[in-house]
């Protein structure tokens, strides 16, 4: 397998905005002056009020940013705790801001859940970084992030890698036990059978892309959310804009992209869920050019989800849910069989 054989993408068109975001790793001044601002905004928000939805006396109060963390934390946590996601399906983390609605802070969270390694922008960096009741997954020890050469952060998209997703999992189950000794039991037997569904999906993944021809096993797409899913499968990942969708594209990226599509003979670029509508046209760029320069046909999929999960009611409204509808979007686009066929049981590659 060419498992973590992978071509090193930094995307140093990701620098700017990254480098910017690493200075207030080295400005106390300015981060305070972050927090009041932040404190402010609440206080003008005239938050504080009502307690909010599900407030149950007794339930210790659990904050996470993404839809991702906050459908881990629901899985794990059950009835015993109350969960509160602060990021609605389709935002971008990149670009969050706390709005009046997060007044969820001022009632003082027992915990805090968040992706960290940058993801969720400044202020939420911060106030990860402000108490010690935050725990940054990214950081579980295990992961392995990509550095990047023009970059002062490392790609946080590190949760589609299950079994990063896995460590995650771990992560939350041990702060909930921390947080709530009392019902230490509930959360190990939770997340016992929450880790046995990961692995499912990571093996069914993985049986499914060792269908794609290795010629093909190449993804394009719009942002570069998908490194660590391709790490872990032996998938290529290439994106037009870098870690960031706050990035500006590299101007030459769509002819590079159409001409390597061409060469390769991929058969298809991919949308995302969580970026501009103006930024899932660079994909069609790529699309157009290799259609017209290259005279090679290649067709749009996905959308796929990338920094958030799909709305309430959707097949992709849980991380297991995204993570197959992903993985059946990119095999079927790929040329490859899903699902995978059965014979495969135990995947090449699973742990
Ligand atoms: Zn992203």
């Amino acid at each position: 397998m060419n498992r973590g054989q992978l071509r090193p993408r930094s995307a140093t068109n990701a620098g700017n905005q990254i480098l910017n975001e690493g200075d207030h790793h080295t400005s106390r001044c300015r981060t305070g002056l972050r927090v009041l601002t932040f404190a402010t905004l609440l206080v003008a928000a005239g938050c504080g009020e009502s307690a909010g939805p599900g407030s149950t006396p007794g339930r210790k109060l659990v904050v996470t940013t993404t839809t991702m963390i906050a459908d881990l934390a629901r899985q794990i946590a059950g009835p015993d705790l109350e969960v509160v996601g602060i990021m609605k399906p389709g935002t971008d983390p990149h670009i969050y801001d706390p709005t009046p609605q997060d007044s969820i802070w001022v009632r003082k969270p027992d915990l805090v859940l968040v992706n960290g390694l940058h993801l969720e922008g400044r202020r939420l960096d911060m106030i990860a970084g402000a108490g010690q009741k935050a725990v940054e997954l990214g950081r579980q020890p295990g992961i392995r992030t990509r550095a990047s050469a023009a970059a002062a952060a490392p790609d946080p998209h590190v949760w589609w890698n299950p079994r990063y997703f896995m460590l995650f999992a771990e992560g939350v189950r041990d702060a909930f036990i921390r947080l709530d000794p009392a019902r230490a039991d509930a959360y190990r037997t939770r997340a016992a059978d929450y880790l046995a569904r990961l692995q499912a999906a990571d093996r069914q993944a993985a049986a499914a892309i060792e269908t794609i021809a290795v010629p093909r096993r190449y993804m394009i797409t719009s942002h570069d959310a998908f490194y660590y899913y391709g790490e872990a499968y032996g998938l290529h990942v290439d994106a037009v804009l870098g870690i960031s969708t706050d990035a500006q594209a590299r101007a030459d990226d769509p002819d590079r992209l159409a001409r390597l599509a061409a060469e390769r003979g991929i058969p298809a670029v991919f949308h995302e869920t969580s970026v501009s509508a103006a930024q899932n046209h660079l994909v069609d760029l790529v699309q157009k050019l290799a259609r017209e320069k290259y005279g090679h046909e290649i067709r749009t999929a996905g959308p796929l989800y990338s920094d958030s999960l799909g709305p309430p009611g959707s097949e992709a409204d849980t991380y297991l849910g995204a993570f197959r509808a992903n993985s059946r979007m990119i095999v079927q686009a790929l040329g490859g069989q899903w699902p995978p066929p059965t014979a495969t049981g135990t995947a090449p590659g699973a742990p």
